[in-house]
């Protein structure tokens, strides 16, 4: 099933060079993917959503990023959450229910789990979580990179208690946004995905409730069922963002042969130019392998499967794939399509741009080939 319309998707795209221009948030595109429905597009029909699986929502995702990248990658953020909160529901574990009703009532959702300097990702964190006395907790912190940060309802973070008498523990929790000691800084100027306005967040004793603390977990790697959640959803619903940017590159790299001609052989398009078919072959092929990953994967998450351990070094793969043939194929089509794609009016040379977030987004190469080495390897002596 299909939620964004075509109509849809064309006015994205014409809005979307003007938001990266201008570094400003897609406010128009939001208000649009709410009223369609697609905020609660993994949200199960019994909670008032519209029931998509995550193979369903990873093919959306990639028509809404060859249309807007930025806009795409922001709404990642929201329907990661989602997904994590319908993995565990399907498990029969209710603690993030709520996520699935407020999502269903147009709340959006944010992550903010990146801190400046924390390799760790998931596994550690340097923010504060402070047991209260009712229940809940109270964070201080600096996230960094938050996505969705103009427009957020809804924030899910993580902190370290070191105080209860079972610590170390990682808590995890979500905030509202109107909840005191939240700053929102205003920092976010990046090379591409300039629209996600992924702004800085300072957590100043911010209060969550005792029914909004989802989780805590011991520190280091952990196979916990929200982490892996988490990993598949991220993963997966990343990868289909970026094969979306290389498919839209793909069609612009042929709008181009087709467009332009070549005086060294008598005025017939480039699309007859060898090097040119090469390169946008060699693109196209590059992505035909993703498809079929990203189907898989997504089904056996639809259909519950439990790969347990081997999970994290299938996801982590999948991810840096979809990412490298994603700039590969960019890369080409921007060799296969001359000068105009040097300008920054052109779609292209903002793909070309957006295109690159993928390798600084969590599992970077490094740390991917870590955990496939650690599972054909085992650990180092
Ligand atoms: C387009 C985009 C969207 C993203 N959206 C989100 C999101 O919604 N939520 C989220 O949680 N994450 C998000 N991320 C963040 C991402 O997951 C990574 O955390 C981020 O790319 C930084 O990772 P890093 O470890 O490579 O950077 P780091 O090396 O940690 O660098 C990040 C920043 O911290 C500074 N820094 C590094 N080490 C230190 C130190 N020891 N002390 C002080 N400062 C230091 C660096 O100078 C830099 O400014 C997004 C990333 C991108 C590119």
């Amino acid at each position: 099933m299909a939620i964004l319309s075509d109509a849809m998707l064309d006015r994205f795209r014409s809005r979307a060079g003007a938001y990266d221009r201008e570094n400003r948030f897609p406010f128009e595109d939001f208000e649009e993917l709410k009223k369609a429905g697609y905020l609660a597009a993994l949200v199960p029909e019994q909670f008032g959503g519209k029931g998509l699986s995550l193979q369903e929502v990873a093919e959306e995702q990639k028509r809404l990023a060859a249309a807007s990248a930025a806009t795409a990658l922001a709404v990642n953020m929201h329907l990661i959450w989602t997904g994590v909160a319908l993995v565990l529901n399907r498990q029969s574990d209710h603690s993030l229910d709520f996520v699935l009703e407020e999502a269903a009532r147009g709340e959006l959702f944010a992550l903010a789990i990146s801190e400046a300097g924390n390799d760790l990702v998931l596994f550690g964190s340097q923010t504060q979580a402070v047991p209260l006395d009712d229940g809940g907790y109270e964070y201080t912190g600096t996230k960094i990179f938050t996505s969705l940060s103009p427009a957020w309802s809804r924030l899910a973070i993580f902190g370290m208690d070191s105080t209860s008498p079972d610590a170390p523990k990682l808590v995890h929790a979500v905030i509202e946004r109107d909840a005191e000691g939240i700053q929102i800084l205003d920092d976010w100027d990046t090379l591409g995905m300039r629209a996600t306005s992924g702004n800085t967040t300072k957590l100043s004793k911010v209060r969550a409730r005792a029914d909004r603390v989802h989780r805590r977990i011991d520190p280091g790697p952990s196979s916990d069922p929200l982490i892996l959640a988490i990993f598949a959803n991220f993963e997966i619903l990343l990868a289909s963002v970026y094969t979306g940017i290389a498919l839209r590159a793909v069609e612009l790299a042929i709008e181009s042969a087709k467009a332009r001609t070549s005086s060294r052989a008598g005025g017939a398009p480039k699309s007859s130019d060898p090097d040119v078919r090469r390169r946008i072959a060699g693109a196209a092929m590059a992505l035909d392998g993703i498809h079929p990953q990203l189907e898989k994967f997504a089904g056996q998450v639809d259909a519950g499967a439990d790969l347990g351990d081997r999970w994290f070094r299938e996801l982590v793969g999948l991810k840096v794939r979809a990412v490298s043939a994603a700039q590969y194929a960019v890369n080409q089509c921007v060799k296969a399509s001359g000068g105009g794609a040097y300008f920054n009016r052109s779609e292209l040379s903002r793909l070309y741009r957006d295109v690159l977030a993928g390798s600084f987004q969590p599992s970077n190469e490094d740390s991917a080939l870590s955990t496939v080495a650690l599972d054909i390897l085992g650990p180092m002596t």
